[in-house]
């Protein structure tokens, strides 16, 4: 696909919706779902289906790029977006695009993009996956995008210079476009000490609030007309408890000094240290409660290559259970079909905000 093609989003049917809900639904057990195991779980009963399995089946398997226009579907439905516009961003974990609510304001789209070089380049990463249950892209790319939500909507609500969230759905989350350029594009500034200041200042806020943003470079720091930082950029913020909080901490302040020596020709003697920080508050708490389970937040960090597998995190009181046994057992019996397809349901009704059907026992064969 590559781009987006906005025409399928209109059209993307009731049927269609449900379709790709119950390939997403067979993804906790297959990286890629078999067509004839999503037509089990789609269960429709009336016609019309038929295209989209005959695609389904032509392909064998599905790519993640459908699950945007699932997203997208959600999105629209609750009115966060109605058009779209450019591609402006490739990171190295997104795609980015300028897209406009209702009311035709500009607004920046990041579609999460994890996972997807998995079983090549990253030395370590075939036996990563052989010995854990495989992570699919989607499952990635969620726990990206939600914590990316949760630790912009906290850095907000604290008066942070970060673009203002606004919506998100599984991997995609809608913020505030910012009205400036990166910080790497930009060849002169004034006066480069103040905004070095200010970006140390912001790394020690950071840390006063608990959190260190771990990617705190060039590409990541958006500067405006008035020449002001705005920071993006959040899946993969790090807690100032973690193990190796100080090694981060010192990373950023590196990142940001090493950059105005190079580009402006700037330094200064003064830049802090972990030691500076004095805690006030802490955003990591909060961003714990948006759902994620500890192991989800591992596996997206070790991912993204900020722990080591095998690392112990900080704090190992609680064990997690997000529902593994039930997600790891085939999908061979009645019973879990038909479980699959009330979660169809469930999930359908709520993206699209219509009533729910659970399915009695007589309708499942
Ligand atoms: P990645 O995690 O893939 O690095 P980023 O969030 O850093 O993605 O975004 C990639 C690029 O997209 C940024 O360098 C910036 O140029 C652009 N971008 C991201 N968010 C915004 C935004 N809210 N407003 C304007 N441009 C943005
Ligand atoms: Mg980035």
């Amino acid at each position: 696909m590559g781009k987006l093609d906005v025409v399928m989003l209109r059209y993307l049917s009731a049927e269609d919706f449900r379709v790709l809900t119950a390939i997403e639904m067979g993804m906790k057990n297959h990286e890629l779902v078999p067509a004839m195991l999503a037509a089990q779980i789609a269960n429709l009963k009336h016609g019309g289906v038929s295209k989209i399995l005959r695609e389904l089946s032509k392909h064998k398997l599905v790519s993640y790029e459908r699950y945007d226009y699932l997203a997208l579907k959600v999105l629209s439905t609750r009115e966060v977006l109605s058009s779209f516009g450019n591609q402006i961003g490739v990171g190295k974990e997104s795609n980015i695009y300028v897209v406009a609510d209702k009311d035709d304001k500009p607004l920046c789209l990041k579609l999460h993009r994890l996972g997807r070089t998995c079983f090549r380049n990253i030395k370590g990463k075939r036996d990563y996956h052989q010995n854990r249950k495989s992570m699919s892209w989607l499952y990635l790319s969620r726990i990206s995008a939600t914590r990316e939500f949760a630790y912009m909507k906290a850095l907000q609500d604290r008066g942070f210079p970060v673009p203002k969230p606004i919506d998100f759905n599984r991997h995609c989350v809608v913020m505030e476009l910012v009205n400036g350029y990166p910080l790497c594009t930009i060849s002169e500034i004034e006066n480069p000490d103040e905004l070095y200041d200010e970006l140390m200042n912001l790394i020690v806020r950071f840390g006063n609030h608990g959190v260190i943003h771990g990617d705190f470079n060039e590409f990541n720091i958006m500067v405006t007309d008035k020449g002001k930082p705005i920071i993006i950029d959040f899946p993969q913020m790090v807690s100032t408890e973690h193990l190796n909080a100080e090694y981060f901490f010192d990373r950023d302040v590196n990142c940001v000094r090493s950059f105005f020596k190079r580009k402006f020709g700037y330094e200064s003697e003064l830049y802090p240290s972990f030691k500076d920080i004095c805690r006030e508050g802490c955003i990591d708490a909060e961003v714990k409660a948006s759902g994620l389970t500890r192991q989800m937040e591992k596996d997206l960090l070790v991912e993204m290559g900020q722990i080591d597998e095998d690392e112990d995190s900080d704090d190992d009181d609680d064990d997690d259970d997000d529902d593994e046994s039930n997600e790891e057992k085939p999908l061979d019996s009645i019973t879990e079909i038909k479980l699959l397809r009330n979660q169809v349901n469930e999930s359908v009704a709520k993206d699209l905000n219509e009533k729910i059907n659970i399915l009695s026992d007589n309708d499942v064969n």
